[in-house]
């Protein structure tokens, strides 16, 4: 795996796709920096060598130029985070983007507009992934949020650099982490697989059982386990039609010896909101008119006490309704579970979805060993896919 390590960039353009798809507020602010500090590691070693970097990146979705999807919002703040005056190119290719990486001087930095200006960055067009590649020596992929697209500027422009390309030290650490837990976990390896629902998770189970020992299964998805054995759930969360495939996935879980835990108990509320009246019941005795909406005490206490005897923890989405201050304990009472088992020695990776919201609400993001950046990729991945930005810079 070629990463920024093994080139040196001296006089050196790297030509760097990043994700630096941030939030932004109505005054056009960046309100979450954490994928532009993300780059820097990568930015900072080409910079460290000699070279200079011309950064491109997509910002939301635009239909048309829209002001508000420029990356010119993003400039002052990322010159700030990497503590070097950052360039601007108005158009990510052709003269005004030829110009710019033309006079650019080693230890310069340049950003490019949003790609995604050009409907042919998405189509993965050829010739505007060729307009791109003339822009700098060496191609770098650090997006790990867009890997798993075959777009333009994330997979189909590798081929122009057929010796020059390599991966971002981010985009290498998302995979070596994944690698920690799919192909060295140490075990007892635990997968915490939480959320709404299990259809958007079916194929990260069916891909990690051959590689865990435990499955605990949390939040809205529990429920469609719990009807198709037979239990009653009354209105919480279910997904009538997934229920045959839940008892397969019990099924399949026992042929590989995986021990698949379901909350025994559950916090109920009688409406879906943080002002409802709640409860604490069975999970398999709900009464009807009432829902689960998280992991109740002896639930929260059985998972701690897998989660303590683990040695290799992944998490994937929250146990319960986080976002609501009465359903958040499960969640937390997980967090903390990781991270007293961290602290005693296990590899903990977070990623793919809430999980990640969660872990940064609740503080818990420097006691666990790693927090992935990519919610869709990271899901991608744990689903065994290849990525097309990954496979791009292999090949
Ligand atoms: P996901 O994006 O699939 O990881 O799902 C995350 C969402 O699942 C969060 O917004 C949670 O509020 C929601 N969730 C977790 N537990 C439950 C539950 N018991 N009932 C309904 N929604 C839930």
């Amino acid at each position: 795996m070629k990463t920024v390590e093994d080139f040196n960039f001296k006089g050196k353009k790297a030509l760097i796709r990043v994700d630096f798809n941030v939030p932004l507020n109505d005054q056009l602010e960046v309100t979450d920096t954490t994928r532009i500090e993300a780059a820097k590691p990568t930015i900072i070693k080409v910079l460290e060598d000699g070279g200079s970097c011309i950064l491109m990146s997509h910002l939301g979705r635009p239909k048309a130029k829209e002001n508000e999807f420029s990356l010119r919002h993003i400039l002052s703040k990322t010159a700030e985070i990497l503590g070097v005056t950052v360039k601007f190119a108005e158009d990510c290719i052709g003269s005004a983007a030829e110009e710019a990486a033309q006079a650019l001087q080693p230890g310069e930095i340049l950003l490019l507009e949003n790609l995604r200006y050009h409907d042919q960055e998405q189509q993965g067009d050829s010739n505007f992934a060729e307009q791109l590649a003339t822009l700098g020596d060496v191609y770098v992929n650090d997006a790990f949020g867009t890997a798993h697209r075959a777009h333009a500027s994330t997979a189909i422009i590798a081929k122009f650099f057929p010796e020059n390309k390599c991966f971002g030290l981010l985009l290498a650490s998302e995979i070596k982490n994944v690698r920690k837990v799919l192909e060295e976990g140490k075990s007892p390896v635990t997968a915490i697989i939480g959320g709404a629902k299990v259809s958007s998770k079916i194929t990260v189970i069916e891909n990690i059982l051959a590689k865990i020992d435990h499955l605990i299964v949390g939040g809205g998805m529990a429920f469609t386990f719990i009807k198709a054995q037979g239990g009653n759930i009354g209105s919480s969360l279910v997904e009538e039609d997934k229920q045959e495939l839940a008892l397969e996935i019990l099924e399949k879980a026992k042929a590989k010896n995986v021990r698949v835990h379901l909350p025994i108990d559950v916090i109920t509320a009688d409406s879906f909101s943080e002002f409802a009246t709640t409860d604490s019941e069975p999970a398999d005795a709900i009464p009807a008119g009432w829902m689960g909406l998280d992991a109740g005490e002896k639930t929260r206490q059985q998972f701690a006490d897998i989660i303590a005897e683990s040695k290799t923890i992944l998490w994937n989405g929250p146990v319960g309704v986080f976002e609501m201050e009465p359903f958040a304990q499960g969640t937390i009472a997980i967090g903390n579970a990781i991270a007293k088992a961290t602290e005693n020695g296990a590899f903990s990776l977070v990623g793919g979805g809430d999980s990640v919201a969660a872990v940064k609400q609740f503080g818990f993001e420097n006691n666990v060993s790693y927090v992935s950046t990519g919610g869709g990729a990271m899901l991608e991945m744990l689903e065994g896919k290849t990525l097309p930005g990954i496979q791009a810079i292999l090949e």
